[in-house]
């Protein structure tokens, strides 16, 4: 069940993949309305400034990784501390992605706010339809840049940047200076941050890059094994979606063996996977 869609419009379903029908009920649904489901429903601060598309696929998207958590029980539980739509005039810094970012360190990012915790998501303001997202999805994978064509995919590979930052966090502990951060990943010798800030500054060979693009897409390939994680996810779980509910239908990882021997190996050696 999509929880924080079906709250409030019961009984949602979608059509196969993005139908005029999906397309419809994205635009009828009401971002302030779901801006206060995500406080309910997940604890999460969102503020979608009155976008109902960003605030639709959000929720698709935070009720497809509660799913993948609860019933197949996988590790990816995290939420995004909070969520905001920003314009490039309400930037500190202009951002490289135009579209979506999440910060793995506190920061300030809004000339209006104070700084944000980590894991914390930002899309940039539109005025593009569902549709409009859906072909430009469709034209990027063509192109061979992104790693699925599906019209949630920015929606997923932020949130699996959300939840890479809880792994290697919960692993070996937060080493900055966010209070949130700190009181949530403790541990005696802190370098969770030093990994990160490692994993972003790693480029590929041009071997690995090879093996990369002609898996999952160039940006992966030019980016790091930051992006490399998110990218894999997204593909992984898009593909996993079943078309009527747009919820993971089988375990996306099943589809990991699918991969080359190369890709595995250069995924699990970068990721901290
Ligand atoms: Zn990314």
């Amino acid at each position: 069940m999509n929880k924080c869609i079906n709250t409030y419009y019961n009984n949602v379903t979608f059509g196969s993949g993005l139908t005029q029908k999906t397309a419809r009920t994205i635009s009828s649904l009401s971002a302030a309305q779901l801006s206060d489901e995500f406080v309910k429903a997940y604890k999460i601060d969102a503020n979608f400034k009155e976008n109902n598309v960003i605030a639709a696929c959000s929720a698709i998207c935070a009720d497809i990784y509660e799913n993948l958590s609860k019933t197949f029980k996988l590790p990816l539980a995290s939420t995004p501390k909070r969520i905001r739509v920003f314009t490039p005039e309400d930037l500190i810094k202009p951002q490289r992605n135009s579209f979506g970012f999440c910060i793995a360190d506190t920061k300030k990012v809004l000339k209006s706010e104070p700084p944000f915790e980590l894991k914390s998501i930002f899309f940039q303001q539109h005025k593009l339809s569902v549709k409009d997202i859906d072909d430009i999805t469709e034209e990027m994978h063509k192109k061979g840049i992104n790693s699925t064509n599906h019209f949630l995919y920015e929606y997923i590979h932020e949130w699996a940047h959300n939840v890479h930052l809880d792994w290697i966090y919960n692993r070996y502990g937060y080493d900055g200076l966010c209070p949130y951060g700190r009181k949530v990943y403790q541990s005696e010798h802190p370098r969770g941050l030093k990994i990160v800030r490692k994993m972003h500054d790693t480029k590929f060979s041009s071997r690995e890059k090879e093996v990369i693009s002609s898996t999952v897409g160039t940006y992966a390939a030019e980016s790091n094994p930051f992006e490399l994680f998110a990218e894999t996810m997204a593909k992984l779980i898009c593909d996993s979606l079943d078309n009527d509910t747009l919820l993971p239908k089988k375990n996306p990882f099943d589809g990991f063996s699918d991969f080359s021997e190369d890709f595995r190996d250069i995924f699990i050696r970068n990721t901290h996977f």
